[in-house]
Formats: structure tokens, C-alpha cells, sequence
């Protein structure tokens, strides 16, 4: 049987500081090594201090995951030599006196298949390597060190995955959760990387690292059940080793050896004192903990009538969620989710999108009021709609502004509907047979009104002209 498993490595990015240090955790915007200190920098003589937020939040997520929580905690120097770690050390956690790291034994369900957490740590993260060009001909190799010491969770599952598409979702799901917990945003670049142990029946474990997206690890996942099961067929050994995903080429390539666990050198960080977690402070975090993304949807469901699939959407993301629960005033809550995923997922897909867009709550129970009372139609509704997540102003407003307003006065209506039932001679001749070519007719004079026209008027107007009671 084929067994998967994955090491993730998340960023905290909502933390204000790094792990240690009180430089930003947010490195992303500055420029080269500008965002660094004695202490990330690993000075000699300075000292680290522990960051209590980044503690919080890396056990709010062992305790989503199911997880054990230890009652203290240890830090250990993981010793090896590598450009972008300046302490030649990373600071991480280890079970070895004990379970006293973040988190242990924990569950996650995927697709009714549930799937084991073996360990959840908190540690640094290294600084960047940047080459200058292609990896393999580069003259230069720069380090930018604003990244180093910023908090990073890695989670780690058991072997529990028997395809890829299990990966995958598994992915989805966790992303899905850890930002529902407000503590990293995934979407960022790097914030949610992972790596992934393969081995076929019978075969040794293959490591795979340097995955850049969940879509590359998926298909690393896909080509190297495949290369090591075409290895079987022709009896050739399958070694134990470390390959890297190219990305260029779509196959995954060996590295050289890895050092083996036992040559790093683990040993306590006597800078860091075992810090204890007592139970207050875990009743506490657990009231802290946001409601969680099945419970949403089963609330969704349950109290305003939205389908599975709309609530499964709506309360897997948590910026359109929170739209949802600002917006909704319980008597129109199915009308607004319906109009976040059919009309505003697509308006703001991506996050630069999101990021621009004016479009607030109020924006959002104002525009389903009008279409309900029929005030304005959908058609110039998505219009409306455009326009607000550009600038933003009121919906009354932008309906004066671009003339969206119904057509709701009686005579005016009634002359553009004289005019259609003129026109359409033959539709008016079989109306009265069949009852579907009063659509037609609702539909022409959308068009004369520039989808203006408000309908339950028109249709009734209609019907009246028609003799159709
Ligand atoms: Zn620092």
C-alpha cells in the first residue's frame, strides 16, 4: 500500500514580533537585511526572548488539530551549518524528555478518512537564499536574513495519505482552518509550505522538498508514486533519499545525502527556561478559539436555510464569511450568501482584489433590500455592484449616479409595453396558448428599459394587456 506523509511549515504572519526578537515578523516589505538584530542575527553575548504570542497561537492550533498540549514546553538547538541560519543553530522543539513540544496526537478528517497529527512544534525560520539566475550556472549567491527568527509552526502528520488527491484536500483543509484561526493568512507567498514522505509497498521512504504550491505538491506526490512504482515493476531498488520537486521539468530529482537526525546535535537551550503552559492559561485560549468552520456551516444551514454546497463555501472563507455574518440581518441572510457566491466571489478573486475593494457590509444588506422590495433590478444590481467595489459610495448614490433606478411608474411602463406588444405581433397571437412566451415578452422590455423595468409590475402590466389572468 502506498503511504503518504507531509511536514508543513506555516508562518504565524498575524504576529507583530519575531520568535526571539523584536524585529517584525511581517519581513516581507523591507528591504534586504534592514529587518534584522544582535538576537536573530546570533550575535554573540545576546539572548533570545520568547515570543508569549507566538506560543498562543501555535496552540491554538494543536488544539484545532485535536492535539495534545503539554503543560511545559522546551526549546533545543538543532546544530548544522548553512548560509541562512547566522546562529549555525535553529532554535525548535524536540520530544525527547517527555511530549514538550506545542502539540502531539491529534486528528484531522479528510474525506471521511481521518488523518493522524503526530507532532505539532514551534520554531524559527531561516533566513532566504536568493540566486542570482538559474540555480545550477549562478556566479552569486546573496542571503537576505530579514526572514531569519521569524515564528514558524511545523506540523507534522503520520504516514495516514494513500493518494494524492487526499494530499491535496488535506491541504485545503488545514489552510482553510489556520485561517479561520486568524493566526497566518496561507495566501501569502511562503507562508504554508510543505514537504512530503512517499514509499510504496515493499520500497524505502523517499523525502520530497522544495514544493512551491499545494498544486506542484500534488503533482510531486503524483510523479513519484509513479517513478518508484515503474522502479518495482523492473525490480530495481528504491533507495532511501532526498529528492527535490523541479519545477521546471515536472519530476522530482535526488539531492545529495542528508544528514541523519542523529547528527544535528540536538541538545536544551539553556537560553530558554521550560516555560509552563498551566491549565487557566489553556481554558482561557480555548475560549479564544473562533468558531470553527463545520460548526458555521451546520449554523448557516440549520438557522437561515443556505444549501450545503453555499454554506460549505461561505463558511470555509473567512473573509467572505465575515462579510456574511456583518451583513446579514436574518431576514435576508439566504439572499445575501447566495449574492457573495454567485456574484462577489467572482468580482473579488483574488487577494489584491479583496485588498482594493470598497465594498462593506452595509453596501451588501442595502443592495438585497433593494432587489427584494424592488427598488432595483439584479440586472442593475451586478451593476451597481461594479461600481461600489471601485469607489465605494453609498448604493443610494450610485444609483442616482448611473441611472439605475427601476422603472416603476405605471404610464411610463405602460407606453414602453404598448410599444413591445406591437412589435411582437406574432408572440402576442400565441401568448395565450402557451404561457412561457410571456417571459419573452418581460424579457423585451428589460430590454427597451435597460434591464430597468420593475418586473413584478411589468408582468402584471403584461398579463392585463394580454387578457391573461
Ligand atoms: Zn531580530
Amino acid at each position: 500500500m502506498t503511504k503518504i506523509g507531509l511536514e508543513i511549515h506555516c508562518q504565524l504572519t498575524k504576529l507583530e514580533s519575531k520568535l526571539f526578537c523584536s524585529c517584525k515578523a511581517d519581513y516581507r516589505e523591507f528591504e534586504p537585511n534592514t529587518n534584522i538584530c544582535p538576537v536573530c542575527m546570533g550575535i554573540p553575548g545576546s539572548l533570545p526572548l520568547l515570543n508569549k504570542s507566538a506560543v498562543e497561537k501555535a496552540t491554538l492550533i494543536a488544539m484545532a488539530l485535536d492535539c495534545n498540549t503539554p503543560d511545559k514546553i522546551a526549546f533545543f538547538r538543532k546544530n548544522y551549518f548553512y548560509p541562512d541560519l547566522p546562529k549555525n543553530f535553529q532554535i525548535t522543539q524536540l520530544n525527547v524528555y517527555g511530549n514538550t513540544s506545542i502539540g502531539w496526537s491529534g486528528k484531522i478528517k479528510v474525506e471521511d478518512k481521518e488523518i493522524r497529527i503526530r507532532r505539532i512544534q514551534l520554531e524559527e525560520d531561516p533566513g532566504r537564499i536568493i540566486y542570482e539566475g538559474a540555480t545550477e550556472k549562478t556566479k552569486l549567491t546573496l542571503v537576505d536574513y530579514n526572514r531569519a527568527g521569524t515564528p514558524l509552526v511545523e506540523i507534522v502528520t503520520e504516514p495516514d495519505f494513500e493518494t494524492p488527491h487526499q494530499v491535496r484536500e488535506f491541504l485545503n483543509i488545514l489552510s482553510d482552518l489556520i485561517e479561520n484561526l486568524n493566526v497566518s493568512d496561507p495566501g501569502l507567498e511562503g507562508a504554508m509550505r510543505a514537504d512530503a514522505n512517499v514509499s510504496i509497498e515493499g520500497g524505502s521512504k523517499v523525502e520530497i522538498k522544495n514544493i512551491g504550491s499545494f498544486h506542484d505538491l500534488e503533482k510531486a506526490v503524483h510523479f513519484e508514486i509513479t517513478r518508484q512504482e515503474s522502479l518495482a515493476e523492473r525490480k530495481i531498488e528504491i533507495i532511501q533519499e532526498t529528492r527535490h520537486w523541479d519545477d521546471g521539468r515536472k519530476i522530482t530529482v535526488s539531492s545529495r545525502t542528508k544528514e541523519e537526525e542523529a547528527e544535528y546535535r540536538y541538545h536544551l537551550e539553556a537560553d530558554i527556561p521550560w516555560i509552563r503552559i498551566s491549565d487557566n492559561i489553556k481554558n482561557e485560549l480555548q475560549t479564544r478559539m473562533p468558531e470553527s468552520i463545520s460548526s458555521k456551516k451546520e449554523r448557516y444551514i440549520s438557522k437561515y436555510d443556505i444549501t450545503p454546497q453555499v454554506a460549505d463555501i461561505l463558511a470555509s472563507d473567512r473573509y467572505f464569511s465575515e462579510l456574511f455574518e456583518k451583513a446579514n440581518n436574518e431576514v435576508n441572510a439566504k439572499h445575501i450568501a447566495n449574492m457573495i457566491t454567485t456574484d462577489i466571489m467572482g468580482l473579488l478573486d483574488t487577494r489584491e482584489k479583496r485588498e482594493l475593494s470598497k465594498l462593506n457590509a452595509k453596501h451588501l444588506s442595502d443592495l438585497v433590500e433593494y432587489i427584494t422590495s424592488n427598488k432595483i433590478t439584479r440586472a442593475s444590481a451586478k451593476l451597481a455592484l461594479d461600481e461600489i467595489i471601485k469607489n465605494g459610495q453609498p448604493l443610494s448614490q450610485v444609483i442616482v449616479d448611473l441611472d439605475l433606478g427601476n422603472v416603476s411608474d405605471e404610464s411610463a411602463l405602460f407606453e414602453i409595453i404598448i410599444q413591445v406588444l406591437n412589435e411582437e405581433t406574432k408572440a402576442v397571437e400565441n401568448a395565450k396558448q402557451n404561457p412561457e412566451i410571456i417571459n419573452f415578452l418581460v424579457g423585451k422590455v428589460m430590454q427597451k428599459t435597460h434591464g430597468k423595468a420593475d418586473p413584478e409590475l411589468t408582468l402584471t402590466l403584461l398579463k392585463q394587456n394580454l387578457g391573461i389572468v
